[in-house]
């Protein structure tokens, strides 16, 4: 038998993972039965991971069913506003305190994920791992935690916007424009490019909500 208490913490963690990498879509319905034997964990620890996920707001109810969340178009724009101020903050200081190892780790990054245009969902996962390396950059606990939130919200939506045309080549140059700053000691000029970077992702998620619109019509 497992321990309760990591096994609650994985539950959580592997429903989580789920939804993020889309396995569970928005609208998707989660039930215990079906979690409990996908994941090999027993069902009390699912109901408590269920339970913690709907009170964050990643699930909701559908009558009795519980569904994965999804973001309606003006909780979008609110989310991508505090990500990009966060986002910006994060780089800023991040050119102050980043370590020449942290760089290094940055730059390393830039240059392994060129290998991945072409492939959005390892380059979407590289890229949240590029955001996350400069999140721990910023050397500012408490920026860290509220980033995760906004993370965990990002995961309620059904497609990444660095499968657009084009955007996969494009997000590799900005990320080397927010390295470089980074590097430079220009908090101003990071803060600024990642901005850029995030509302360049919020005008291409944007059109491709425009597009699924056209689709579905
Ligand atoms: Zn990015």
């Amino acid at each position: 038998m497992h321990d309760h208490r990591a096994n609650q913490k994985d539950a959580y963690a592997l429903i989580l993972e789920a939804i993020d990498s889309h396995i569970y879509k928005p609208g998707d319905r989660l039930v215990e039965s079906e979690l409990a034997e996908r994941f090999g964990v027993s069902r009390t620890p699912i109901r408590e991971a269920l339970q913690r996920l709907e009170t964050q707001s990643l699930l909701t109810r559908d009558g009795r069913s519980l569904i994965v969340a999804s973001l309606d178009h003006s909780q979008l724009s609110e989310l991508y506003v505090v990500r990009g101020e966060l986002e910006g903050l994060a780089a800023r200081l991040a050119a102050r305190h980043a370590t020449p190892e942290e760089i290094k780790v940055l730059r390393d990054m830039l240059e392994d994920d060129k290998g991945l245009v072409g492939n959005p969902d390892a380059l979407s996962r590289a890229n949240r791992r590029f955001h996350k390396q400069i999140h721990l950059a910023s050397h500012n606990r408490f920026l860290v935690q509220q980033l995760d939130l906004v993370h965990r919200s990002m995961a309620l939506l059904a497609t990444t916007s660095i499968a657009a045309e084009g955007r996969g080549d494009q997000t590799l140059k900005e990320h080397a424009a927010i390295v470089a700053a980074i590097e430079a000691g220009d908090g101003e000029a990071a803060d600024q490019a990642l901005r850029d970077h995030i509302s360049k992702a919020f005008i291409t998620r944007l059109k491709l909500d425009a597009q699924a619109v056209e689709a579905a019509e």
